[in-house]
């Protein structure tokens, strides 16, 4: 891999091929993932919805490149993470993927005031950016904070922070913008604001961004959802439809209100129909 990269002028594409990653414990391991297939267009905002446990922040940290699969493959554009050196991951890691977490206090400097935030974030990677940087100013009045003032980010609310966090998070120009649960403990009132911030960086910068949640009606405002179900992708929402996804071994994740009525060790008849096939509980037939 040549280490001059280009300018980023898009959004960056992921491809998860299968990706299993196990947390080693002492009662033995735990498979925080277990077999994710995704693809992500370059310029794509989508949520990854989920309940606590399911594996969100995991994959989240693979994507950052902060920790490797135990099997399978993560591609951020054509670079496949595992076979980048600590070197180039380090480089990835500072000018081309950004991670908001989850605590907004730990995105940000207490006493330093908005513009500083974002002034120091930029400084601390443009040597490394080799492209040109949008001025800090600019940047928190394209996400509607220009008139936030002086104020230390200590003493903003927490959606302002995690507003800022984002203007921070996007000061490199970064390809890809991961959030973990950036409207945790927010009023919808805020919760909207964060949103439309990261919508903002999507559209306005064409960063690609990947938004996890637990809460579906943060997902319902990206333009799409993949769920994350113990730690496998099940089923998809786009603009408000929602669908099963077909993974590479050719099992699928049925929705819940599928489940209702085909639960979990239900026998079920597939029958193949011209554009694709229908699904019908069945019992088992009687013997004699
Ligand atoms: P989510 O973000 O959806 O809540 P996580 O990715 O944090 O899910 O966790 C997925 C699973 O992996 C959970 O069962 C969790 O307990 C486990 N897990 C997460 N991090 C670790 C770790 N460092 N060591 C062991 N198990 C972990
Ligand atoms: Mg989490």
């Amino acid at each position: 891999m040549s280490t001059a990269e280009p300018v980023a002028t898009a959004g960056m594409a992921i491809r998860c091929d299968r990706v299993v990653l196990l947390y080693p414990s002492d009662e033995g391991d735990v498979a925080a993932l277990r077999g994710i297939d995704l693809e992500v267009e370059a310029g794509e905002a989508i949520a990854l919805l989920g309940p606590s446990g399911s594996g969100k922040s995991s994959l989240l940290a693979l994507l950052a490149g902060l920790v490797m699969p135990s099997t399978g493959r993560v591609w951020l554009g054509d670079r496949d993470l595992g076979k980048m050196t600590g070197r180039e991951l380090t480089r990835l890691r500072a000018t081309s993927v950004s991670l908001v977490l989850q605590d907004p206090t730990r995105n940000l400097l207490p006493y330093a005031s908005s513009l500083q935030n974002v002034e120091f974030a930029q400084k601390l990677g443009a040597s490394r950016a080799k492209k040109e940087l949008r001025p800090p100013a600019d940047l928190l009045s394209a996400l509607g904070l220009g008139n936030i003032g002086p104020r230390p980010a200590a003493t903003l609310s927490g959606g302002e922070q995690q507003r800022v966090a984002i203007a921070a998070g996007v000061s490199l120009g970064p390809e890809l913008l991961l959030l973990d649960e950036p409207t945790n403990q927010l009023d919808a009132h805020n919760r909207d604001l964060v949103l439309g911030s990261l919508l903002a960086v999507n559209r306005n910068l064409g960063t690609t961004v990947v938004c996890v949640t637990h809460d579906a009606s943060v997902a319902a405002a990206m333009p799409r959802t993949v769920n994350i179900r113990d730690g496998m992708v099940g089923a998809e929402g786009r603009l408000g439809r929602t669908f099963a996804v077909v993974s590479r071994d050719g099992s699928i994740q049925l929705p819940d209100e599928v489940l209702e009525v085909l639960p979990p060790g239900a026998l079920v008849r597939v029958e193949r129909r011209a554009n694709g096939a229908e699904l019908f509980r069945s019992d088992p037939p009687e013997g004699g």
